[in-house]
């Protein structure tokens, strides 16, 4: 029989063991397991081969454990895709078994589930969040396509709890517009801090 995606099957994109390039612990090392599967639709999407989950094999948390194991990092990122489209539960418990600290990188569009160390909000404009996010982030990463993306991410951070690291990030292929515009954003408001993707400037996944 044809296995199915549950909270021990589930569908895998890549994964891969690289630097974290972007927000709060940038610069890290860290073993990232993508997920395929994502309902969000951003139009500048940089993994649209994410979004069919059935286009992706799948994979038992045991396995994408020890994967992430053998690797030597400290830290799994599960990201997608979008990965609260499951439960988490299994395979976070197995990875924090295993000693590895989880990370998840969210646009949080369903209640999250698992135990988390780092939760990465990341909103979109495409799909409103679950309000059951706001007080789990330990980090507030809003991606900036255009000037009106600073107002839209004062309405998020004003609902974060008082500890939630703040981070703008220029869109990918409009970084050279929008980078001045963040870099004055936040000298005016220090709150926010400046994320980058360097993994895109080191040539690394
Ligand atoms: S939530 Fe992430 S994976 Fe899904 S469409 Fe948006 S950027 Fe792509």
């Amino acid at each position: 029989m044809k296995e199915k995606i549950s909270a021990e099957v589930l569908p895998l994109m890549e994964d891969f063991y690289t630097i974290q390039g972007e927000g709060f612990y940038q610069g890290h090392a860290a073993y990232f397991i993508r997920l395929g599967g994502c309902d969000v639709g951003c139009v500048w999407c940089d993994v649209k081969e994410s979004w069919d989950a059935s286009a992706h094999p799948l994979f038992h948390v045991d396995e994408l454990c020890e994967r992430a194991k053998v690797s030597g990092s400290n830290i799994a990122v599960i990201t997608g895709g979008e990965p609260v489209m499951y439960d988490l539960t299994s395979l976070t418990t197995k990875l924090k078994n295993a000693g590895l600290r989880t990370h998840i990188e969210t646009s949080g569009v369903y209640p999250l589930t698992g135990t988390w160390d780092w939760v990465c909000f990341s909103p979109k404009k495409f799909k409103n969040p679950d309000p059951t996010i706001f007080p789990l982030a330990h980090e507030l990463k809003v991606i900036v396509f255009n000037k009106s993306d600073f107002a839209w991410a004062e309405e998020f951070a004003s609902r974060v709890n008082a500890s939630c690291q703040l981070f703008l990030q220029p869109e990918w292929s409009k970084e050279k517009e929008v980078l001045p515009l963040i870099i004055e954003y936040v000298k005016s408001n220090p709150k926010w801090q400046v994320s980058l993707q360097v993994h895109k400037y080191m040539n690394i996944p």
